[in-house]
């Protein structure tokens, strides 16, 4: 325990120092990390510092992680939020929560609430009151008119495919609308008119009056406003028309205050737009957009529109479900906070994209799970074990270590008794070579307990073997066995006191690499793994299991790291979800 205190107070010496150095020195002590690590500043942290020693924004550092209700998080979402909100605290700034909700038929407060409950339970909690894009419609519509009144934003009435083919090509500049020189007069009458309700969906757009001949796209004539008669989740419907995404985004961050406006790669491109919008508009403050790489995942998808289609067709049981990559689903599986905040440090801010592996993931609940979760036996595939040397009645109240290494977790009780369970797979009636676990004849230890000796295997009528029957050493508790070594130990449970429970495995969820990626005449739901979840619904745990509560962590000896599900455990009908196995798993797919 001393120690203990002792590194937690060195940790946070460090941590107070590296605070105050930081800045200088260009270099930081990561938070996460339980020992001094050094890292070096990625090229946001890098900037910020540039800005603050310019004392560009008066010193200030203000964020905003801006998700669309249309889905729930997933794990790419963390990265960011991890992002901002990380920024925001090591520099002693704020991080806005704000709901980019321009979109009102995709959108809806079931995914509001979720993306707020996970911000919270990945440890981060927004400034202020939550904001909403929509808040700002009257602000927008009237940023809107001040275009149009400044001969910047006319209104188009082309038809979709003539605006398509007025639009050019990557090679080749657009051509002018005809409706490009309508006069202002015009143009706020209609846009008034639109507003009202005259006109129906994709009658007339508001288009920002930029370059035709741009090279880049997002710079010909953008559409700002559309129509749209859709109730929307927050305004109801006050408006039938919407502000675009790219019109809404900046304006919304210069009302905010927000000084960098940190978003993925793809935005590159809306960059000048957005440049563009915040010099030709009257905007209380000029944020700065700064890209960069998005998280992409091996054998998953992160994208809300595909996932969504997972759930919509059944294929998962919700968006929460375990093997679903999204926040919900992975705090379901058993990862915890820390791990998924570690995990988006390790993997670093830059600006090329790139694939993580699954297993860099796996890897770090692996390494907090090791640390934190206490141990316990759980027998997936029971086989009885009849130790007929044992009297029948007995029981003998074993106490085991709840942790290898941190004897402060305490002990827990395992009852002994005459009879027990052990895994199918821990028994061979005709073992490979180096087979170290139970054969007929041969020895095996019964983790923390005593050695014993299979000397019958029970079949029935099918041939199958329904138990064993051993005999017990009652010399090897706590000790050697005499004049021989017994190598094998594995893990077990008492047939009479152990607690019925249902364990759910899980695998990827695809079984390809890149599902989302380029396949010629194939959809990522043609790579669907269909035996990613087995159910074994008669597993043995241990008596100490019967007292686990919702979303408590083990290690089940042997076999994994495993979770008390959320949603389907009742009192006395626990159901564990395999969070990670023990090693790594995936090294061994790519062989
Ligand atoms: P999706 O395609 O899953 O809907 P999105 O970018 O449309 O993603 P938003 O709700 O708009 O989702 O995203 C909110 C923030 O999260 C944005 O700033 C976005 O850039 C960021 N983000 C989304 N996906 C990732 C990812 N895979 N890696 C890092 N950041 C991401
Ligand atoms: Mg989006």
């Amino acid at each position: 325990m001393g120690l203990q205190c002792l590194l937690v107070s060195i940790t946070v010496c460090v941590g107070v120092l590296a605070q105050a150095e930081r800045i200088n020195l260009g270099i930081y002590f990561t938070s996460m990390s339980t020992e001094e690590s050094i890292k070096p500043f990625h090229f946001i942290q890098n900037i910020i510092k540039a800005d603050l020693e310019a004392n560009k924004y008066g010193g200030r550092v203000h964020t905003r992680f801006p998700p669309e209700p249309n889905g729930y998080l997933h794990i790419g979402h963390a990265k960011s939020i991890c992002l901002n909100f990380g920024l925001a605290e090591e520099f002693g700034g704020h991080c806005n929560l704000r709901f980019d909700d321009t979109n009102p038929e995709k959108e809806d407060t079931e995914y509001v609430e979720s993306i707020k409950e996970d911000i919270r339970w990945l440890g981060f909690q927004w400034h202020g009151e939550v904001h909403y894009a929509s808040d700002y419609f009257d602000q927008l519509y009237q940023y809107a008119v001040d275009l149009i009144n400044a001969g910047k934003a006319y209104i188009c009435s082309l038809t979709p495919e003539e605006a398509r083919e007025h639009r050019g090509t990557l090679t080749e500049p657009g051509k002018n609308s005809p409706y490009r020189e309508r006069l202002v007069e015009e143009n706020l009458d209609l846009f008034i008119r639109m507003r009202n309700g005259e006109f129906p969906d994709g009658a007339h757009v508001l288009r920002a009056k930029i370059d035709m001949a741009s090279p880049n796209m997002n710079m010909r004539d953008p559409i700002i406003y559309r129509i749209r008669h859709a109730e929307h989740h927050q305004t109801g419907n006050k408006w039938c028309i919407y502000p675009m995404y790219d019109f809404t985004h900046g304006q919304s961050d210069a009302l905010e205050g927000i000084t960098h406006s940190i978003c993925t790669l793809e935005f590159e491109d809306h960059r000048p737009l957005y440049d563009w919008l915040i010099a030709n508009l009257d905007v209380p403050n000029k944020p700065q957009q700064i890209e960069f790489a998005r998280l992409n995942l091996n054998y998953t998808v992160t994208s809300k529109r595909k996932l969504k289609q997972l759930v919509d067709n059944d294929i998962v049981s919700g968006w929460d479900d375990p093997r679903m990559p999204t926040i919900s689903g992975i705090r379901r599986r058993g990862y915890t906070p820390v791990s998924i905040r570690n995990f988006c440090d390790a993997i670093g801010v830059t600006k090329s994209n790139g694939v993580v592996d699954y297993g860099m993931l796996e890897s770090a609940i692996r390494d907090d799970l090791d640390q934190n979760a206490p141990r316990a036996m759980c027998v997936l595939n029971p086989l009885k074990v009849i130790i007929t040397n044992y009297p029948a009645e007995e029981v003998e109240y074993l106490e085991l270590a709840r942790h290898p290494k941190t004897e402060a977790m305490g002990k827990r009780v395992v009852p002994f008794t005459h009879e027990v369970y052990i895994d199918k797979a821990d028994f061979e009636e005709s073992p490979p070579p180096k087979f170290k676990r139970l054969t007929v004849g041969g020895e095996v230890r019964l983790r923390g307990s005593y050695v014993i000796r299979c000397d019958e295997v029970i079949k029935d009528s099918d041939g199958e073997i329904i138990a064993l029957h051993c005999s017990y050493d009652a010399e090897t508790l706590g000790k050697k066995p005499e004049g021989r070594k017994v190598k094998g130990v594995i893990h077990w449970v008492s047939a009479k006191y152990c607690v019925n429970t249902e364990v759910r495995l899980y695998d990827r969820l695809f079984t390809e690499e890149n599902p989302a990626g380029n396949h010629p005449d194939r959809d990522f739901m043609d790579f669907i793994n269909p035996d990613s979840l087995i159910i074994l619904d008669d597993c043995k745990a241990e008596p100490s299991l019967a007292q686990a509560t919702i979303e408590q962590h083990f290690q089940f000896e042997r076999e994994g790291y495993f979770t008390v599900d959320s949603k389907l455990s009742c009192k006395d009908d626990l159901v564990f979800n395999k969070t990670v196995g023990l090693r790594d798993s995936w090294a061994k797919i790519k062989e």
